[in-house]
């Protein structure tokens, strides 16, 4: 069986780390590949290589390093059928979703295209009598990213094209689940004309991942994943003098008002609760209901909805599925096992996706769409991440409870409000605790050239993914104060100004 190595200096290099991680298609429970998991030598080799290319690369001209993301952005579109297909075979997700992510990812490219402009600063002239004052937008360095398995492409284009784009090199570490993705826009950035070095690729655990974030080489860190790895590595990283935005995990509820279109929050739900089988860190997994007559009308209509669902292997039906499987074995009973805890804590199952078997994939890992009504703070499916394609339903008295209940979890990525009255929509975006905020929009995932970011235990470090935050984070700020000639008299010196 292939394993996977390590891509360093546009090249493949196989690992003598004598330790393997198996890759497996969710659909089939079939093994497909076996990956590295580097040592932390190797590591160290990656990030030698992108010291070495930084010197370089650094120096190239921003409209330079745009051409390079322009002729990877027309790469990556003509192999889109090729990379989806890869996405689907080890994440899971169905085909038109996968391909969907990749558009995503394909937008924060484009953003790069622009670092012309994005790398412009500031000026000021005559800050003082003959003195202009202007900032420097230079790279961090080297830089490395740590990235999850549910977006295998959108995920780390979040975060290497925007760092290569401002002129550092990188390090990416994918997530050993579905390394295949990260390897193959490895190859086609070299396409594109990026020099040796400055994309790297090291796969493997969290042998791999110290040695980024403790080596001195080592500038800046972009992560993410669940909340417990990244407040890990915000710690570790912080500790060892590193830039940091680590992005952790998510509960998004989503505000169901009396005044609420009904049929467009069922159709907004369905795909934001069960798309990709729940595995997005933006997928609404609660429903918070203003009055027990929405709930009602709601749990009923979802009823409806999720007996029309087809669930199946991402590719290969006559008809696309509406969701694919859980992402491993381990996980598809971690699952199950929160469904058994919402049922042992009191909640009342509705949809029960337990006992789900897809037709000629007995081996997949699917769970089937769940529906839990009468949920409650304090009971486990309510308080922690599930990752998977439940949906709870909670019921509440009036906004302000509503209000109270999503600012008092412990997570705030997303959220959203579905209402006609923009006197509560706007009152909710002023209020609401959480990074990222939809008004009838479900999964307000913002456009590549806004920035990605939760709030709470959602994100750790100040600044959020791509968009303005991106830039700059993986840029440095020098600010110069010159004077030209520099044969000015006594008397005239710059200095601070005196009070009057
Ligand atoms: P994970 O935290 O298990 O793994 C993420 C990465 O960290 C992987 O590359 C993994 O190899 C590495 N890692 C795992 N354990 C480690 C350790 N002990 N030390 C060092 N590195 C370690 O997350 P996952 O299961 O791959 O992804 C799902 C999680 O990611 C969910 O919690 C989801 O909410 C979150 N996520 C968040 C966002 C966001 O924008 N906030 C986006 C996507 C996913």
């Amino acid at each position: 069986m292939k394993t996977l190595g390590n891509y360093i200096d546009c090249e493949h290099v196989a690992s003598q780390s004598g330790r393997t991680a198996t890759v497996y298609n969710p659909a089939t429970g079939e093994p497909s590949m076996q990956v590295a998991l580097s040592s932390a030598d190797e590591t160290r080799a990656a990030i030698a290589s992108a010291e070495e290319a930084l010197q370089g690369w650094s120096k190239v001209s921003p409209l330079n390093r745009a051409r390079v993301m322009f002729k990877f952005k027309a790469l990556v579109e003509e192999h889109a059928d090729e990379i989806a297909a890869m996405i689907t075979a080890e994440h899971g997700k169905v085909f038109s979703d996968a391909k969907g992510e990749l558009t995503r990812g394909l937008e924060v490219v484009e953003f790069a295209c622009g670092i012309p402009h994005l790398l412009k600063g500031e000026h000021s002239l005559n800050v003082g009598r003959g003195v202009d004052s202007y900032s420097k937008m230079q790279p961090v360095g080297v830089c490395a990213g740590i990235s999850p398995f549910n977006f295998p492409a959108m995920v780390p284009m979040w975060m290497f094209p925007v760092a290569i784009a401002c002129g550092n090199t990188f390090v990416m570490k994918p997530s050993e689940k579905d390394p295949s993705t990260t390897y193959r826009l490895a190859e086609l950035l070299a396409e594109a004309g990026l020099p040796k070095g400055v994309f790297n690729i090291v796969n493997g655990d969290k042998e791999a991942v110290d040695v980024l974030l403790t080596d001195p080489r080592v500038g800046a860190i972009s992560f993410v994943g669940s909340t417990p790895i990244a407040e890990y590595i915000y710690k570790t990283a912080s500790e060892h003098g590193k830039r940091v935005q680590a992005l952790g995990g998510a509960k998004n509820h989503m505000v169901v008002m009396p005044d609420a279109d009904p049929e467009q929050v069922v159709h907004s739900l369905m795909g934001a609760a069960y798309g990709s089988a729940g595995e997005r860190c933006m997928a609404i997994s609660v429903a918070v209901c203003v009055g027990d007559e929405v709930a009602d009308n709601l749990i009923h209509r979802l009823g409806e909805e999720i007996a029309t669902m087809r669930v199946g292997p991402g590719v290969g039906l006559p008809e696309e599925a509406h969701m694919g499987p859980l992402i491993t074995k381990e996980h598809a009973a971690k699952v199950k096992g929160y469904i058994d805890s919402g049922v042992e804590d009191g909640a009342k199952l509705v949809v029960d996706g337990r006992d789900f078997v897809a037709k000629d994939h007995e081996n997949g890992y699917f769970v089937g769409p769940t529906l839990f009504d009468q949920v409650a703070p304090g009971m486990r499916i309510y308080d922690e991440e599930i990752f998977g394609p439940v949906l709870c339903v909670v019921r509440v008295n009036s906004y302000a409870e509503a209000v109270k209940l999503i600012n008092e979890h412990e997570f705030g990525n997303g959220t959203a409000i579905f209402t006609r009255d923009g006197d509560s929509a706007r009152q909710f975006c002023e209020e609401i605790q959480v990074g990222m905020v939809g008004v009838n929009v479900p999964i307000p995932v913002p456009m590549a050239f806004h920035s990605f970011g939760g709030w709470k235990r959602s994100l750790f470090g100040p600044l959020h993914m791509h968009g303005p935050d991106g830039v700059r984070f993986y840029t440095k700020m020098k600010t110069i104060t010159a004077r030209w000639p520099t044969g000015l008299r006594a008397g005239s010196e710059f200095s601070m100004p005196t009070m009057k």
